[in-house]
């Protein structure tokens, strides 16, 4: 981030924190109660959904790939309340286990605190898993909790791992569906605040109609890695591009951003460290779902 653009941000974060009030206990993270507003069907494999709720403006986003957690409604579309005093693991965890939400863990795609509303995009991957079960069939007015940074909180809440050196000149995103969103929220703040930086980005989806029109700088390369039309399994997209499509420069100026299912993520950490020798500092891996197995 450019020197301006980041004391901007901090001036304009500051000034929402002054508008909203800051309390010295307040937690870094705290339930919010959210109405689904609209759904937006992006491709054939994401769905935009649009919440909203009466204190969204006390929710906080520090990076593009800030995570949060999601816990969907019982079946008669119930949800417990978890009071802001408490740690809201702790609110959690003294519910009877039957009334304990399943929870899942996604990423801010855009949060709009004076419209009241944040972005959630959802991989439909089918009805298998609680999370993209609710998210194919939610309506208008449906509830869930969101477990998001909290403004009113003075330090840091952490939940994201964006966060290249001072001094990176080259950026490299690999990633699969489940970080799209992250990538391209990525690649707009890369635009908008540092268009210098040369940027490289494998994004691997389903389908050829879910390579989304995606804002980036003029010094980008985007590469969309659609599964089906390279008739490939889930992560083997992503793995080729590592070792053979993908350009890394001089460590120093380097910093490799790389999400998405487990083990291919695993991988290629793996390559890039023992076989490319890159130093640990200019790489982030973080799996983001296991093939095979629920998120529980
Ligand atoms: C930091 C972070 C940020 C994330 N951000 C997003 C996001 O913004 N949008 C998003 O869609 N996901 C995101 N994910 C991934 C999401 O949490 C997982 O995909 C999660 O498993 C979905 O839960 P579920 O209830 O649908 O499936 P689960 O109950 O966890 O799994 C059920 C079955 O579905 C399979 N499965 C899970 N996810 C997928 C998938 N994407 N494609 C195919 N099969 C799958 C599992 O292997 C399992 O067999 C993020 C994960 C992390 C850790």
């Amino acid at each position: 981030m450019t020197r301006s653009a980041s004391m901007l941000k901090a001036w304009q974060q500051g000034l929402r924190r002054l508008v909203q009030g800051q309390s010295p206990g307040a937690r870094a993270y705290r339930a919010f109660e959210l109405v689904l507003a609209r759904r937006i069907r992006l491709s054939p494999s994401f769905a935009r959904l649009v919440f909203t709720g009466p204190d969204v403006d006390f929710m906080h986003t520090l990076a593009p790939d800030q995570r949060v957690k999601l816990l969907f409604p019982a079946p008669d579309g119930s949800l417990p309340t978890l009071p802001h005093d408490v740690h809201w693991k702790t609110a959690l965890s003294a519910l009877p286990a039957e009334q304990r939400p399943p929870m899942r863990t996604y990423t801010i795609r855009a949060l709009r605190p004076g419209a009241l509303e944040v972005d959630v995009d959802f991989v439909l991957h089918g009805v298998n898993g609680p999370a993209s079960a609710w998210a194919t069939h939610a309506q208008e007015g449906d509830r869930l909790l969101m477990v998001a940074p909290n403004l009113a909180h003075a330090g840091d809440p952490g939940g994201y791992e964006w966060k290249p050196p001072q001094g990176t000149r080259h950026v490299l995103l690999i990633g699969d569906e489940t970080a799209l969103p992250a990538i391209a929220g990525i690649l707009e703040a890369l635009a908008e605040e540092q268009p210098e930086l040369a940027v490289e980005a494998f994004i691997e989806v389903p389908q050829e109609a879910d390579c989304l029109p995606l804002r980036h700088s003029a010094n980008t390369r985007l590469h969309w890695l659609p599964r089906e039309l390279l008739r490939c399994d889930h992560g083997q997209a992503m793995q080729h591009a590592m070792r053979e499509l993908a350009s890394l420069p001089p460590e120093s100026a380097f910093y490799a951003w790389v999400a998405g299912e487990s083990a291919t993520v695993l991988d290629i950490r793996r390559y890039l460290t023992k076989q490319r020798g890159l130093a640990r500092e200019s790489l982030m891996t973080m799996g983001y779902w296991r093939l095979g197995e629920t998120c529980d």
